[in-house]
């Protein structure tokens, strides 16, 4: 919830301005009368809610169309629920929305795979993402395009084990994933939803056609240039950056979790995989983490992940662009591998 509001008294003085032709003379009102910077900016950018009479976060709706909505739906969990209203009530553009989805907006749920944490499906999201606010008729414009547009628009269920006691920390790296602007470096999240049965919790994600890297070099290897191998370290080279840029660290940095769409590279994974009731740091925990080739040796040795041992992986992927071979392809991965990388 935004603390900070305008009273109606502001709002009667500035509700007829072109908010974006304001003169010198309402520009240096608005100074004056807004002294909340973000609210200033809102307003500067999109106007004023005639309903609501606040600043719109966005400029295809206001967050006002959220709030009233919030009475409407429910996680079952109080804290889940937090978090996507605050999302929501940020939300500047439809690549910053995250919403609570009920499971029975979902058909054609296929198993695609499964591992350590979770399990994933691809499945028809029959709504399809929310676009902007239809003010003439008083409902939300939803859009089934997703880097080309759908029919029926597929995304990613990623189900995650044992998340029916989800912890503030799994929250907070929830709220970290998304609250990374919007990219194309990183496999998008488009909101929760919960298995009826299993009460699991699911993360919504973007589905991409090609799949990841791994299929892709198995599939296409001899028929993938030099140039378009360099181009594929090079995006993942950026977008990894990006990541360490938001002060993460990826920790699961494998090829299997680098997706391929067309010519863009994603990374996926950004710490939803793990389990949302233990903490990274658990010993119990780190032999769960990573595929063996990719694990730092520091890290095999005991130490925390880094964005040192995140690039280490980069480098086991660059092997694997450049000779087409899963690492250590020949070799059992045992606890021999593990002593002789350490
Ligand atoms: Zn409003």
């Amino acid at each position: 919830m935004e603390k900070f509001m305008l009273n109606d008294d502001v709002f009667e003085q500035i509700k007829d301005f072109n908010h974006w032709n304001l003169t010198e003379e309402q520009s240096l009102l608005i100074d004056k009368l807004i002294l909340n910077e973000e609210f200033k900016k809102r307003y500067k950018e999109n106007g004023s809610c005639k309903e609501c009479k606040q600043p719109r976060a966005s400029r295809d709706w206001c967050q006002c169309k959220f709030q009233q909505n919030f009475k409407n739906w429910t996680s079952g969990n109080h804290e889940v629920d937090n978090l996507i209203q605050k999302v929501q009530l940020k939300a500047k553009d439809y690549q910053e929305v995250l919403e609570w989805i009920e499971y029975d907006r979902f058909e054609n749920v296929e198993y695609l795979a499964k591992g350590g944490f979770g399990t994933i499906y691809k499945a028809i999201w029959k709504d399809g993402l929310i676009d902007k606010w239809d003010f003439e008729n008083n409902k939300w414009i939803r859009s089934k395009f997703w880097f080309r547009e759908y029919e029926n628009f597929p995304v990613v269920l990623k189900c995650l084990h044992n998340s029916q006691d989800i912890t503030s920390d799994f929250l907070r790296e929830i709220e970290t994933h998304i609250m990374i602007p919007y990219t194309g470096c990183i496999a998008h999240c488009f909101g929760i939803t919960k298995d009826p049965e299993s009460r699991n919790f699911i993360i919504v994600m973007a589905y991409v056609i090609n799949g990841s890297l791994r299929q892709h070099l198995n599939n296409s290897f001899n028929s993938t240039k030099w140039d378009e191998k360099l181009n594929i370290l090079k995006e993942l080279l950026f977008s990894l950056k990006y990541i360490h840029l938001n002060g993460l660290i990826h920790r699961d940095f494998h090829c299997g979790n680098i997706l391929k769409e067309s010519e863009i590279i994603l990374i996926a994974d950004l710490g939803l995989c793990r389990p949302a009731n233990v903490k990274p740091s658990q010993n119990e925990c780190k032999e769960l983490y990573g595929v063996l080739p990719y694990v730092a040796p520091e890290v095999l040795r005991g130490k925390e992940y880094t964005q040192e041992s995140d690039i280490y992986g980069f480098g086991i992927i660059a092997y694997e662009v450049c000779t087409g071979l899963p690492p250590y392809h020949d070799i059992a991965h045992d606890k021999f591998l593990t002593i002789s990388i350490c």
